[in-house]
């Protein structure tokens, strides 16, 4: 989904235009759409680059090198390095990704900005504001260059570099599959031993009933990690097997065939002539639906917003569970709210 998204981005942002999308990725396009059209008119006269790749060689660091989705210069003035994520865990405007595109964007002429600006487009993000931006000196870039990513990348070269798995950084590193810290740390989540996952014992996975409190939290801190090498496996056993290369127990087999209409005129046309009477044209398209209080809010004036809401009602969301450290204020628990309508039975009844 995200690389079509991507893909659908690219080709608007070079003039050309995408058949109708589903109303999500529409909004997704605009959103992108709507960055990018106001640097441009901020900023006239800028240069700009697509999709293009952006190294640190400039920087004596050949081997640091990205594809970035979105990059806007006007020289001796402004730089903007935008990036857009279709995943909901979201991403600061400052993540390492996005400050080493912005030096690979600058190159040799860092010190010539007035300023830098990194932009993170993310609709879907589960929290924060579906665009941020972080904006800074090449004097603070340079720092965080000297300061974190040369120790950082000079670590990751020597022969006793600490591999320190963890969500982002494992996700696209390509010595995971041979990673013993990663293996251990995602086989740790479980508590599963790998000799019960290659012998024939079959693996223990503990029952999350009978978990201690602490255990819950440690694993669930841990499940992104899990669910990442899943992934992982699967789609090494996929490219495997696709390759001829045997994976014990497993073959390819084509999927579940998907029907659609060859010419949906003509096959209306035969509905309606082999079908009852009372069978009308209308019943041959599914009902349309009224666009969500959000995606409205994308056809109207900003100014018009306050009125519309007058016509949306709210529902509580579904809980969400988050880290401590979250700002938003702790629910109260079913057994909090049971102890409290107690309390308040008995005082009223002892006021009696
Ligand atoms: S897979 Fe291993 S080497 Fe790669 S980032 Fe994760 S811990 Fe580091």
């Amino acid at each position: 989904m995200g690389t079509h998204v991507h893909s659908l981005i690219e080709r608007v942002v070079k003039g050309g235009v995408v058949d109708k999308q589903p109303i999500d990725i529409e909004n997704s396009i605009n959103l992108a759409m709507d960055v990018i059209n106001g640097i441009r008119t901020r900023f006239p006269g800028g240069h700009e680059g697509v999709e293009d790749r952006v190294g640190l060689d400039a920087y004596d660091l050949a081997e640091v090198w990205g594809t970035m989705d979105y990059r806007y210069i006007v020289y001796g003035h402004s730089l903007f390095a935008v990036d857009y994520k279709n995943g909901v865990i979201p991403v600061p405007a400052d993540s390492p990704q996005l400050l080493t595109y912005a030096l690979g964007a600058a190159g040799k002429f860092l010190d010539d900005f007035q300023q830098i600006t990194t932009c993170v487009i993310q609709p879907n993000a589960l929290e924060g504001p579906p665009v941020k931006w972080h904006t800074m000196t090449p004097w603070q870039l340079r720092h965080w260059l000297d300061h974190v990513l040369r120790p950082a990348i000079a670590e990751a070269k020597s022969p006793h570099a600490r591999a320190i798995p963890g969500e982002y950084q494992c996700r696209w590193c390509p010595a995971k599959s041979n990673c013993p810290e990663y293996r251990d740390k995602s086989l740790a989540v479980a508590k599963l031993e790998y000799k019960a996952l290659v012998g024939n014992q079959t693996p223990v996975i503990p029952s999350p009933e009978e978990m201690t409190p602490e255990q819950l939290a440690d694993v669930y801190t841990k499940l992104p990690l899990l669910t990442d090498w899943i992934k992982h496996v699967q789609a090494v056993v996929a490219s495997r097997l696709e390759k001829g290369k045997p994976v014990p127990g497993y073959k390819r087999v084509a999927g579940k065939n998907k029907r659609s209409w060859r010419d949906e005129e003509a096959a209306k046309q035969f509905l309606l002539d082999n079908t009852p009477n009372e069978v009308m044209e209308e019943d041959m398209y599914s009902k349309p639906t009224f666009l969500s209080p959000a995606q409205a809010e994308k056809l109207i004036p900003r100014t018009s917003w306050k009125d519309l809401s007058e016509f949306v009602e709210l529902t509580p969301g579904k809980p969400a569970i988050v880290p401590e450290s979250h700002k938003k204020e702790a629910l109260t628990s079913s057994m909090d709210e049971f102890k409290k309508h107690i309390k308040t039975q008995y005082t009223q009844e002892k006021s009696q």
